[in-house]
């Protein structure tokens, strides 16, 4: 992303704003509960490293990701404390666990190939990993089944444990539908969750962390917090769903803000056919702006017609359909200033739309929005 002094367009990332999400959401939590920042797939979009030390600086004292590669990454370049405990979920069948393990790292284990697989990289490391036994408490993804399944991994987990080879630090699952209040899965997934850790408690586990609530669950359901909340989209600043309302219900502030400088302003008749397909067609007498942003940079394409951008203190609508590198927009008229910002999505009180807008606008959800925001799309640190 070194395009120079005249950067095309840029996200902004105001980690003072993400230090605040992070004191917000600690202050839900009971003393002896503790927060992990979720800081996979590049912090949502946001820079998983300048996120993650962020996060340390403002109390979190867990750190998770998907890969054991973005774990091991976050270890190697983060320049975190030591006691900052980093814990990745996603088993791949001959990842890198040896160096996992060497790495301290917290892996996730939801069933017998995997325990397998972690016991013989345990062997190479010469020292004890880390597990975490993964509990599908109704998510119906990763995470091991209750009843049977469940009781043949706590029993070879706690033979790997008594020969050394690993330490069982924590019991987890995931939720389905926490962001929908009131559904009945969370209740059923409570449940089976008290269930599955009190066999394994009863057989001889003690887990430093039992966890299951991710951002919604830890705004909504303080029942389900347990020793320690993974909080992810929370953290930067958005609303898990439209049903929990606005970031701003919770005390949260949007932590991205995405815009460029309009790279060209021309004049054009009524009845112009605007980017592939023609799908918009002036209905007048206008000025089209030209977004130098398209679906390389994760604008998403479902979009095309119904995006909003503030430009000159006004929204305006995208023109036709998102390219790979650009978009335009219909000014009406209007003649800004050369160079002047278009701003896709920010915290809202510049009156710039939102992520959430954005998400609407493309029948996705607030998450995707901020985390395909491409490479080529310098992230500036505020
Ligand atoms: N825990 C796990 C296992 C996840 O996969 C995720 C993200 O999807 C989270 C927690 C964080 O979820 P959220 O962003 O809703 O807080």
């Amino acid at each position: 992303a070194r395009q120079g002094a005249a950067v095309r367009a840029r996200a902004e990332i105001d980690l003072d704003a993400l230090r605040s999400n992070v004191r917000t959401l600690r202050a839900l939590l009971a003393p002896g509960t503790a927060l992990m920042a979720v800081v996979k797939a590049d912090g949502y979009g946001h820079g998983a490293v300048p996120c993650a030390r962020a996060a340390v600086q403002a109390g979190a004292t867990w750190l998770g990701t998907a890969t054991p590669h973005e774990a091991l990454a976050l270890r190697a370049d983060a320049g975190l404390p030591d006691d900052v405990r980093i814990m990745c979920w996603l088993w791949t069948p001959g990842g890198p666990w040896q160096e996992a393990i060497e790495a301290g790292l917290d892996v996730s284990v939801s069933g017998m190939w995997a325990l397998r697989e972690v016991e013989d990289a345990a062997r190479r490391a010469g020292r004890p990993a880390r597990v975490q036994l993964k509990a599908d408490t109704g998510l119906g993804r990763n995470g091991c089944q209750p009843g049977p399944d469940w009781h043949e991994l706590v029993g070879a987990a706690l033979d790997a444990e008594r020969a050394g080879l690993l330490r069982i630090t924590g019991l987890w699952s995931h939720f389905a539908c926490a962001d929908e209040p009131g559904h009945p899965s969370i209740a059923a997934q409570l449940t089976v969750f008290r269930e599955m850790t009190a066999y394994a408690e009863e057989r001889g586990v003690r887990p430093e962390v039992r966890h299951i609530a991710n951002s919604p669950a830890t705004l909504t359901l303080p029942e389900a917090h347990y020793d320690l909340v993974r909080a992810g989209i929370a953290l930067y600043g958005l609303s898990p769903s439209p049903e929990l309302g606005t970031p701003a219900d919770h005390g949260l502030r949007p932590v991205m803000t995405l815009s460029a400088s309009l790279a060209l302003v021309k004049r054009v008749p009524g009845g112009h056919g605007v980017s592939y397909g023609h799908r918009y067609t002036t209905p007048g007498d206008t000025t089209l702006g030209l977004v130098p942003l398209g679906y390389a940079d994760g604008i998403p394409r479902h979009a095309s017609s119904n995006g909003l951008v503030l430009v000159d203190g006004k929204w305006r609508t995208v023109a036709g359909r998102i390219a790979m590198d650009q978009f335009a927009v219909d000014l009406g008229g209007d003649e800004p200033p050369a160079g002047a910002e278009a701003v896709l999505f920010g915290p809202g009180d510049g009156g710039e739309p939102t992520a959430e807008d954005w998400a609407q606008a493309a029948g996705t959800i607030g998450y995707e929005i901020v985390t395909r925001v491409g490479a080529r799309v310098p992230r500036v640190y505020v």
